[in-house]
């Protein structure tokens, strides 16, 4: 990308430093817009990966496709790396391209307004700091407000309760009596991680996962060096591996079938009680739910201090657990793997356009949220996200997906400093067609099997998800030109 001449005069508000944000912020960099501030939440950057560290936390995406293809690493310190080493890489490209001083952390953005006068975004921050800028990329992600259970008595539970992405530093769960709810990728990491230390531990499953094996490995050592030519083959093998392992979920294709099956014989060969499998086995197709990667979770389920019901969590009362079939179990540690208000974007930032109209309401009428492309909607002018709508890939690596979405919106942005726009705006009818066109394709995939999964809206809307493979999404971001004036709209004073 170019740095137009005169030198950019753009100022940007960056929303969050976790993956997408850092990767927004080397660039914007790149492209010569240096005038940006990164608004970062919590203490530290990282996002999930700072706010994740419950025991086991992990990736179940190889590490040589889950980093930045602008910083690779020689050698992970495993194939599948754990939250440390996730949130030392993210700290390592942060120092590494300069952004720690554009950073302002425990700053958490509550509003962002659109002024008409100005023709700028005013950012107010929940400490009171406010600051007016050209255009906005709200990098919040997609997992990250906690879905707290409506349960009875939870509030006065006796022990320690907690969810698993606000896990308390320090806390020992030696000789604890735990319970864990939920069955989804958070859950299958933290059972096996704390299951050799509690007295003992009951999972309360509503619904069962499909599970995978993690053909995990540890290396000697992680080597920070930039990839080689063999590194950055095996890379580009992982992704096309993947991305030809999966290509679309379609109910009853061929390549869904393969993927039932595999799930169905891992999980004859790790449970081996006729019993427990058949409480573990799902009654629907593989992939309606974000199927579960772990090679230790049914393992875990095995141990004589672990105990499977299969019943919903739905009550509390002091320090008794009351599932729905009736099963009372009395704990010290009841740990939430309940998972995140998926489906809500955005909701902890309050957006309103130009005429006054939220982004909430605007995506209320539309039946639940929507973007063109994930990353632009029609009436913010200069106003991008990342991990946006119908972004979720459920076929690769999200790093891989941001980093495109990234792209495209930096080009976006300097394309209307460049051409001294006041704003750039996706055209209603670009967007409308889209997402069309998206529905449609989604009409025929597992998740619309009837399974429970954060994918959908509670009118049964897929919202979070890409139906296609992630080569043709990087190819349609890449294909829609910020300069197409059927798709983008330009202003000027
Ligand atoms: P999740 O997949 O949404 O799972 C939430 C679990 O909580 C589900 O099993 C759900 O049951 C259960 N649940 C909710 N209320 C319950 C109740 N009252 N009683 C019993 N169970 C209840 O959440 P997650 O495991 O945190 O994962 C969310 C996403 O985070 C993943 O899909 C993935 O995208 C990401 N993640 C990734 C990794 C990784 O390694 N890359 C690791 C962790 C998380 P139902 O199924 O019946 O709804």
């Amino acid at each position: 990308m170019l740095v137009h001449a005169g030198g950019s005069t753009m100022r940007i508000a960056v929303i969050g430093a976790g993956i997408s944000g850092i990767a927004a912020g080397v660039n914007l960099q790149k492209v010569g817009i240096e005038e940006f501030t990164i608004f970062e939440k919590n203490p530290d950057v990282g996002g999930t990966w700072f706010l994740n560290s419950y025991p086991g936390a992990a990736c179940d995406v190889d590490s040589r496709l889950y980093s930045y293809s602008f910083h690779t690493r020689k050698q992970w310190g495993r194939r599948y790396a754990e939250q440390p080493e996730i949130l030392d890489y993210l700290n390592e490209v942060v120092d590494r391209f300069g952004l720690r001083p554009k950073i302002r952390t425990s700053s958490d953005v509550r509003s962002c307004v659109y002024d008409p006068s100005s023709k700028q975004w005013r950012i107010a921050c929940e400490d009171g700091f406010e600051q007016n800028f050209d255009g906005v990329i709200a990098c919040v992600g997609m997992l990250n407000d906690p879905l707290i259970p409506n349960i009875p008595g939870l509030d006065a539970f006796t022990g320690v309760a907690t969810h698993t992405a606000r896990w308390p530093k320090d806390l020992d769960v030696h000789g604890l009596r735990a319970a864990v709810v939920g069955t989804g990728s958070s859950a299958a990491q933290i059972v096996p991680a704390i299951a050799p230390h509690v007295h003992s531990l009951h999972l309360f499953q509503r619904q069962p996962g499909w599970v995978l094996p993690k053909p995990d490995k540890v290396h000697a050592g992680t080597v920070k060096r930039p990839a080689g030519p063999l590194q950055k083959a095996e890379r580009c093998w992982q992704y096309l591996r993947r991305e030809l392992a999966h290509g679309k979920y379609e109910m009853g294709s061929r390549r869904n079938v393969r993927q039932l099956r595999h799930a169905v014989d891992f999980l004859e060969r790790a449970v081996d009680d006729p019993a427990l499998q058949e409480v573990l086995k799902p009654s629907y197709p593989f992939g309606c739910k974000r199927a579960v990667r772990d090679s230790n979770f049914y393992p875990a389920l095995l141990r004589d201090n672990v105990t499977t019901v299969p019943s919903a969590l739905v009550g509390v009362d002091g320090s008794r657990v009351i599932a729905a079939d009736g099963t009372t179990v009395e704990v010290d540690l009841l740990v939430l793997a309940t998972g995140f208000r998926a489906q809500e974007f955005l909701n902890t930032v309050e957006v309103e356009g130009p005429d006054g109209r939220l982004l909430s309401h605007q995506w209320a009428e539309a039946g639940g949220p929507e973007a063109f492309l994930g990353v632009a909607v029609p009436g913010l002018p200069n106003f991008f996200m990342t991990y946006g709508p119908n972004s979720n890939t459920a076929t690769t690596s999200m790093v891989f997906v941001l980093e495109r979405q990234v792209e495209h919106i930096v080009r976006a942005l300097a394309y209307a400093d460049r051409n001294r726009l006041t704003g750039l705006m996706v055209r209603p009818d670009a967007h409308r067609r889209f997402n069309q066109w998206l529905q449609s394709s989604i009409s025929d995939t597992v998740w619309t099997a009837g399974c429970n999964n954060y994918f959908s809206t509670q009118d049964g809307k897929i919202v979070t998800n890409w139906p296609h493979t992630s080569i043709a999404y990087a190819g349609l971001l890449k294909a829609a030109h910020p300069g197409l004036p059927w798709i983008y709209e330009e202003f000027r004073m």
